[in-house]
């Protein structure tokens, strides 16, 4: 059969297979809107890849990422948690004043127990009369007097000659008084204390070396936040994964220039851990190495004192739900339930993502992550480690009956 192609025709289709361009390519360069780029180019601002190498900007003016929020047409069986399968231990509780009276302990226990969370550990650094005040009230309280502990904090600055003595024994006073263990030890140490010699008091400072064996002489976990998220020290560009966090919160941005470096803090931190092998840390917010379970792995293999808590890093461990699963199980021993930030809407989101295999379902905080979460499925006993019995047995203070089996 003959067919007549007029000579445009005929054209576009000799254009069309001697550039392998398809229609949609085609319509752009014609339209005068595509843009090719080279191997290994981006698109330009404002365009996107519509074929190999050939980009293209929509018609529509673009929304903000703010404004933009696709619906899920995703149809998968969803297993909403409101309360966690096991009693938890929350590590890392702020809890806002509720000891304060026996009434606002009162209103948290109601607000634990739709959760499921037994016990909160206060890691606010209470100490001396704060700390006895409130060690008082939970003590006073019937229904909630073996669901909250304090932990105690250091004072840190002006390390100097006499300082461990005078920190010790206000360590010991704390523990006489109720405190269970030491932290949430803050982001300030290590990067703008300053210790009695006008110098930057680094975490491995062997000058600190005194207070960490006493907490292990009594018993005392050490809690501590080192740093920020790695994505605060990086440009705050387009690709930073936490952009939007950053234009929100500008003074969160550290940026590569300043000192010390997120490398410089991890590198102080991990040699503080080495140097006090009889302390037990717990690293908060998984040392900020969520993102990368190879590396925490490493940290926990080669330092058998150190804990892990997960608290405000949910984003990381949903999004790779097979390795942290595999990480989970693996180091079952080494993690503990910690939710930071006293939101009791949020804990729902964690015991999802640890106990189901949901697929896709969001995340509670857009500006820390802008994908989806999907369910690790933990087996029953990496559970009950992770939500109480791994901070039971580190904490020897904390009220040890009534834990299930
Ligand atoms: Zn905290």
């Amino acid at each position: 059969m003959r067919v007549n192609l007029s000579s445009s025709w005929r054209a576009s289709l000799i254009a069309a297979f001697a550039f392998t361009l398809t229609g949609a390519e085609l319509e752009a360069q014609r339209g005068g809107r595509g843009t090719t780029i080279g191997p290994g180019e981006s698109c330009p601002p404002g365009t996107t890849e519509i074929r190999p190498r050939t980009c293209m900007g929509p018609e529509a003016p673009a929304p903000s990422i703010l404004d933009y929020r696709p619906r899920s047409t995703l149809v998968v069986p969803a297993h909403p948690v409101p309360r966690a399968k096991y009693p938890v231990i929350d590590f890392h509780g702020h809890p806002r004043g509720a000891f304060e009276s026996v009434e606002s302990l009162a209103t948290l226990g109601a607000e634990l127990d739709a959760l499921n969370v037994r016990l909160m550990i206060s890691a606010g650094n209470t100490s001396g009369e704060a700390l006895q005040r409130g060690v008082a009230t939970i003590a006073a309280s019937p229904t909630m007097k073996d669901r909250v502990r304090i932990l105690t904090g250091i004072d840190f600055r002006n390390v100097g000659p006499g300082w461990a003595e005078r920190a010790i024994a206000r360590l010991e006073a704390d523990v006489a008084a109720g405190a269970v263990g030491i932290g949430e030890i803050g982001k300030s140490f290590g990067q703008t204390i300053i210790k009695a010699d006008g110098s930057r008091l680094a975490l491995d400072d062997p000058d600190l070396d005194p207070i960490w064996a006493a907490a292990a002489r009594l018993g005392l976990p050490v809690f501590i936040h080192t740093g920020d998220p790695p994505e605060f020290y990086e440009t705050h560009d387009y690709e930073n994964e936490r952009w939007l966090e950053l234009a929100l919160f500008p003074n969160r941005y550290i940026g590569p220039d300043q000192h010390p470096t997120f490398e410089d803090l991890m590198r102080e931190r991990d040699n503080l851990f080495r140097r006090n092998p009889r302390t037990t840390f717990v690293a908060a917010h998984m040392g900020w190495h969520a993102n990368d379970l190879g590396r925490l792995g490493r940290m926990l293999e080669a330092m058998p004192n150190l804990y892990v808590e997960v608290g405000a890093i949910l984003y990381d461990l949903g999004r790779q739900p097979r390795a942290a699963h595999d990480f989970f199980v693996r180091f079952q021993d080494r993690i503990l339930f910690g939710k930071d930030s006293y939101q009791p809407v949020e804990y729902p989101y964690y015991f999802r993502v640890f106990e189901t295999r949901d697929d896709y379902f969001d995340y509670y905080r857009d500006y820390h992550a802008f994908w989806k979460l999907y369910g690790i499925d933990l087996p029953d006993e990496v559970l009950k480690k992770v939500y109480y019995r791994n901070a039971l047995r580190i904490t020897p203070r904390l009220p040890q009956e009534g834990w299930p089996e």
